[in-house]
C-alpha cells in the first residue's frame, strides 16, 4: 500500500492498495500517473531531484489550486507485507531499529524549507538505514528498476547495438 499526502498533485490523503501482482494506473494527461511513480521513488530514498522532476524539495509539495490551499509538507508512506519476516537488519544497526513486524512502513516527508525526515514504523531513521533495510529485500539501486515514461519507447526504437 502507498499513502500520499500533499505530494505533488495529491493534496488530500490518497491511498493505493496493490493487491495483485500487476496493477495498472490509467488516466488522462496530467492526472498524476507519473507523480505516483515519483512518490514511490521518493519514499524509497531517491536523491536526484531531476528524476522527481523538481528543482528543490518544495516542488514536491502540493502548491495549491483554485479549490484547495497549498500544503506545507509532502508525505509518502509505503507499507510492505512482512508477515513472512523477509526484511532483515544490517549488521551492527542501532537498537532502536527493528524490522520484526508483520508490516514495515517506511515514510518520508519533505517540508517547504527543504528539510526532510524518514521514519521506519514511526521511528526516526536515517536515509542510510532505509537504504540498507530495503536492500535486504532486493529493493534499491541494483535491486529494482523503474522504467520511466519514454524509456520503453527508447528501448523499442533503439538499434540492436544500442539495445544490447
Ligand atoms: P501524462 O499522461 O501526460 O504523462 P501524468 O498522468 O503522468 O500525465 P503527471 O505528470 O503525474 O501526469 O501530473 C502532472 C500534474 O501534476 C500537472 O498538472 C502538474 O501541475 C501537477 N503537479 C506537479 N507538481 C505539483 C505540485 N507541487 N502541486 C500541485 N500540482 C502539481
Ligand atoms: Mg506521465
Amino acid at each position: 500500500t502507498i499513502e500520499l499526502s500533499g505530494f505533488k498533485s495529491f493534496a488530500k490523503k490518497t491511498t493505493l492498495s496493490f493487491e495483485g501482482q500487476i496493477t495498472s494506473i490509467v488516466g488522462p494527461n496530467g492526472s498524476g500517473k507519473s507523480n505516483m511513480v515519483e512518490a514511490i521513488r521518493f519514499v524509497l530514498g531517491e536523491q536526484s531531484m531531476k528524476s522527481l522532476r523538481g528543482k528543490s524539495g518544495g516542488d514536491l509539495i502540493f502548491q495549491g489550486s483554485k479549490f484547495l490551499p497549498k500544503q506545507n509538507r509532502a508525505s509518502v508512506s509505503i507499507i510492505f507485507d512482512n508477515s513472512k519476516k523477509v526484511f532483515k537488519l544490517p549488521e551492527g544497526s542501532r537498537p532502536e531499529i527493528n524490522v520484526d513486524f508483520d508490516e514495515i512502513t517506511i515514510s518520508r516527508e519533505v517540508f517547504q524549507d527543504g528539510a526532510g525526515r524518514y521514519t521506519l514504523n514511526g521511528t526516526d531513521v536515517r536515509l542510510k538505514d532505509i537504504l540498507e533495510i530495503v536492500s535486504s529485500v532486493n529493493i534499491g539501486s541494483s535491486g529494482h528498476h523503474i522504467i520511466s515514461q519514454g524509456e520503453a519507447d527508447r528501448l523499442l526504437n533503439a538499434s540492436p547495438e544500442d539495445r544490447r
